[in-house]
């Protein structure tokens, strides 16, 4: 019997029975390893740590997109750092009114790779003509770019490797730089239970650097040993939008969700308060 370890926590491993390993190759940048578990479908590890399964991307994939996209009044631009499994895409192309979706991803292996592995997870969103994908660093694709975005969804490895320079203070103000007046940045921060000082890190730029700076949260299965938390910044205050608003927005939305609702939108701004501490200390 085969297990896979989970290396992202120093005091922690978890493990999953790998059923049938499917990929194991070494990019330039990063380890990816692709593997079957009975239980959550098929993950895939980038340097040992999960990076999506099949079982719950639906959580992380909807959240970090439709909150950003049904927050901001009339998205039109999103950039997309990172996101090479292509989940992110997927669910922004949900959103009719987007004009271009472009995404910014170091290793032309994962969307390659994703593609042929997990099809599932892209949905085709590769082959449509409002996605540009460009195969770089995003922190260099923001500080070069003179392209303004209404939206940055940050869907980024964790802090290790080539992920490390896309939670630095300079990324972010690059970012800032690269968002259209009202725009949203959001992050991909980690389990705040675990990586405390990771969003702590992070919510410190934001309030250096934008008006609003702070997280929402979801429950990611495979995030394990916690609520994850993405990060929030922008210089607008969103915190007046209805139920009504968004109830209004999600009906416009192409197909059905299996995590994000209008309600779920809202209640993830409430934060417990061990993460409530941690923004404020930020
Ligand atoms: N959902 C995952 C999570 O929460 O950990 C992340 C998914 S996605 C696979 C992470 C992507 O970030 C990977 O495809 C990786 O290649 C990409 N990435 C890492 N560092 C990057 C950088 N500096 N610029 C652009 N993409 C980067």
């Amino acid at each position: 019997m085969t297990y896979v370890s989970e290396t992202l926590y120093a005091d922690i491993r978890a493990e999953y029975k790998a059923d049938k390993i499917l990929v194991k190759e070494q990019s330039e940048t990063q380890d990816l390893l692709l593997f079957e578990n009975a239980a959550l479908g098929k993950i895939l590890m980038l340097d040992g740590v999960t990076q999506v399964t099949t079982a719950d991307e639906f959580i992380y994939h909807e959240m970090m997109t439709h909150v950003p996209l049904f927050a901001h009044e009339n998205p039109q631009r999103v950039l997309i750092i990172g996101g090479g499994d292509g989940g992110i895409a997927r669910e922004a192309l949900r959103h009719q009114g987007l004009q271009k979706i472009t995404m910014v991803e170091i290793d032309a292996n994962v969307p390659a790779f994703s593609k042929q592995y997990l099809p599932e997870i892209s949905g085709g969103a590769f082959e449509n003509p409002r996605l540009e994908l460009r195969i770089e660093d995003g922190a260099a694709y923001v500080k070069n770019t003179n392209e303004k975005f209404d939206v940055i969804i940050v869907d980024s490895t964790d802090p290790a490797g080539p992920g490390a320079v896309l939670f630095t203070r300079e990324f972010y103000a690059d970012c800032k730089k690269s968002l259209t007046p009202g725009g949203i940045l959001v992050t991909q921060n980690g389990v705040p239970f675990m990586q405390a000082d990771e969003l702590k890190s992070s919510v410190g730029f934001f309030k250096e650097l934008f008006v609003h700076g702070a997280c929402f949260r979801a429950t990611v299965p495979t995030y394990a040993f916690g609520e994850m938390a993405m990060g929030w910044a922008t210089d607008k205050d969103y915190s007046g939008l209805t139920l009504e608003t968004l109830q209004k927005k999600f009906v416009g939305l192409a197909g059905d969700t299996g995590y994000y609702t209008p309600k779920v939108h809202l209640a993830a701004f409430a934060l417990p308060a061990y993460i409530e501490k941690i923004i404020q200390a930020a």
